[in-house]
C-alpha cells in the first residue's frame, strides 16, 4: 500500500492481512467522528458569472483524525455510502451548512444559497424528504436558500418515485444541480425527466477548455442546458483563460481556485466582509 497520503492509504489496503480490521477501526472512527464533531466544513464561493458577485457557495465536508490525519473526502465518502454511515454524515452536513449560512446571512442582511452533496444512497433513503423538511425547520431556513448537488449515479434508476421525490424537493423551493455533469454513465434522457435547476459541469472538462476538443465539449454541455432551461456552473475553474471561454459560451455560474480555495468559517467570513460589504 501506498504512504503518499498519510496513514489514509490503509483505508483501501485490502491486500494487506489484517485489512478487514482497519476497516472495522475505519468505522469506528467514523462514528467517533460523529459523535465528537471531528468533520468541519469548507466553503467555496461560487460567483455569477457576469457580475463578478458571489451568490453562493458550496460546503465540502473535511475530517481530521487524531491518527489518520487529514483524510479526503474522496476516501472516506464512499466507505461511508459502503458501511451504510452516509445518511447520518449526510444529515449532519445539512444541518451544519443550513445553520451556517442562515447565520451569515442573518447577519449581513445576504441571500446566500448554500449548495450540498448528497449522496445517491442517501437521497434514495424513505425519509429523506421528510428528514430535510425538518431540518429546514429547525434552523429556520429559507429554502430558497439551499441547494443540493445529485450526480448522475442518482438517476440513474429512472423510476417515478425518484422522479416524484425531486419534485417534492423542488417544490418545497430548494434548488436541485446535477453535480459532476458528463462523467457518468447514464443517457441523455434522464435530464428531460428530472425537474432540476442546474447542470455542474465537471472540472476535467475545464481542464481540458484549451484544447480544440475540450472548448467543443464545453460549449456542448452548455447549449444542451440551455436548451433545457437549465443554468450552468463550471467548477475548477483555475485563470482567466478559463473564465473567458466560459463568459464566451454564456456559463451562469463559476467556482474554483482562481477565485478562491474552499474556506473554513472564519476565512469565508472575512471573504464575505471583503467582497460583499460596502
Ligand atoms: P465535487 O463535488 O466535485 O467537489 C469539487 C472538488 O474540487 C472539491 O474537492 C474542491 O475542493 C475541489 N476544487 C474546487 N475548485 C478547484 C480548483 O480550481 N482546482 C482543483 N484542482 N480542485 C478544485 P474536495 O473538497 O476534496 O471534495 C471531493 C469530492 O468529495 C467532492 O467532489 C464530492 O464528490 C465529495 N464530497 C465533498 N464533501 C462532501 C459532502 O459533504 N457530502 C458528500 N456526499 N460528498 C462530498
Ligand atoms: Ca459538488
Ligand atoms: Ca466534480
Ligand atoms: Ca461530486
Amino acid at each position: 500500500a501506498k504512504k503518499k497520503n498519510g496513514n489514509a492509504a490503509i483505508i483501501y489496503s485490502s491486500d494487506l492481512p489484517g485489512s478487514s480490521n482497519s476497516l472495522l477501526r475505519l468505522e469506528t472512527k467514523l462514528h467517533h467522528a460523529l459523535q465528537h464533531h471531528a468533520f468541519e466544513l469548507h466553503y467555496q464561493p461560487k460567483i455569477t458569472v457576469q457580475t463578478g458577485k458571489m451568490e453562493g457557495m458550496e460546503a465540502l465536508i473535511r475530517w481530521t483524525d487524531d491518527e489518520l490525519g487529514v483524510v479526503s473526502p474522496l476516501q472516506f465518502i464512499p466507505f461511508a455510502e459502503e458501511c451504510g454511515l452516509i445518511s447520518k454524515i449526510g444529515e449532519w452536513v445539512l444541518k451544519e451548512a443550513a445553520t451556517q449560512v442562515k447565520q451569515w446571512n442573518d447577519t449581513y442582511h445576504l441571500k446566500l444559497r448554500v449548495a450540498v452533496n448528497i449522496s445517491p444512497k442517501h437521497l434514495a433513503e424513505r425519509t429523506f424528504v421528510e428528514r430535510l423538511k425538518d431540518i429546514l425547520q429547525e434552523v429556520n431556513l429559507d429554502p430558497t436558500h439551499l441547494e443540493i448537488e445529485i450526480t448522475e449515479m442518482s438517476m440513474l434508476d429512472q423510476n417515478s418515485e425518484l422522479i416524484s421525490k425531486i419534485q417534492d424537493i423542488k417544490n418545497m423551493g430548494i434548488t436541485i444541480s446535477i453535480d459532476d455533469f458528463g462523467t457518468g454513465y447514464s443517457s441523455l434522457s434522464y435530464l428531460k425527466q428530472f425537474p432540476v435547476d442546474a447542470l455542474k459541469i465537471d472540472r476535467s472538462f475545464i481542464k481540458n477548455i484549451r484544447k480544440e476538443k475540450g472548448t467543443a465539449m464545453v460549449e456542448a454541455i452548455i447549449k444542451i442546458a440551455h436548451a433545457l432551461n437549465l443554468s450552468v456552473v463550471a467548477e475548477g475553474v483555475e485563470d482567466e483563460q478559463e473564465l473567458r471561454i466560459l463568459k464566451e459560451y454564456a456559463c451562469e455560474y463559476v467556482q474554483g481556485y482562481h477565485f478562491s480555495k474552499p474556506l473554513n468559517v472564519q476565512d469565508f467570513t472575512h471573504h464575505i466582509e471583503k467582497n460583499l460589504l460596502s
